[in-house]
């Protein structure tokens, strides 16, 4: 079986999702007892939160690909980065090893294309709404993603890394972001809603959301999988 290589810990919150649901695919898949072939290596969020406040990327891209370096080592056949918003340190992190890296943008872009939504809302942190890493990526593919407003935006930023990060899910924040995309919805004609940020999830999934969400973590641990088919397949 392929080895799953994952840069987690960014937040834990979600790579312990990550490490669920990889299981409960290679379950639904395969059946049996089978599950999931991972090599992790959880880094400290705590630094990685201070070098991205402080705008030093370039030392959390060189975390990271160190990480994707162990990885490699390691025997990992892939490297999947457990969340959104380091893919803006992606391209440092790529050319660290030889592996194959599933970025999570194309993820992302591949799933909304193949749906009805042409207008999908954005919920993610400040760096993934509003620079350019996500969203031209995005635009590649020909999603083009609104987002927020200014100060929704700030509030969608603050509960990801004062609450879901720190394992806390409060309903208020639920309501908070429910009311953010039916005002994108009503006001901008937001037709789907892409969950940009890997503890969203752990939020508001699709029973909350008027219109279709694009969960960002199932998406990429979907693509993952499948990954993994492609290379028994190619090895069989
Ligand atoms: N997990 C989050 C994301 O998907 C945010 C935490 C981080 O800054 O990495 O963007």
């Amino acid at each position: 079986m392929a080895t799953i290589g994952l840069i987690g810990g960014m937040s834990w919150e979600s790579t312990a999702v990550y490490y669920r649901l990889f299981n409960e695919g290679v379950r639904e898949r395969s059946g049996g007892l089978r599950s999931a072939d991972i090599l992790l290596h959880s880094v400290d969020f705590a630094s990685v939160a201070e070098m991205q406040a402080k705008g030093d990327w370039a030392a959390a891209g060189a975390a990271l690909a160190a990480s994707a370096r162990r990885l490699e080592q390691a025997g990992a056949s892939c490297l999947v980065l457990c969340t959104n918003t380091m893919h803006k340190v992606a391209d440092t992190v790529i050319a660290a090893t030889r592996l194959p890296f599933l970025h999570l943008a194309d993820v992302t872009a591949r799933a909304v294309k193949a749906s009805p939504s042409r207008r999908p809302l954005l919920l993610a942190t400040r760096f993934t709404m509003e620079q350019g890493f996500y969203r031209d990526r995005l635009s590649a593919f020909g999603v083009e993603a609104l987002v927020p407003r200014p100060k929704e935006r700030d509030e969608v930023h603050r509960i990801i890394y004062e609450e879901l990060c720190r394992g806390l899910i409060e309903p208020a924040s639920r309501e908070r972001y429910r009311a953010i995309v039916a005002r994108a919805v009503r006001e901008e004609g937001a037709d789907g809603v892409i969950l940009g940020c890997t503890e969203i999830g752990l939020l508001i999934g699709q029973a909350d959301l008027p219109v279709p969400a694009f969960d960002t973590t199932a998406l990429h641990v979907a693509a993952a999988l499948d990954f993994v088919d492609e290379w028994e397949a190619a090895a069989a």
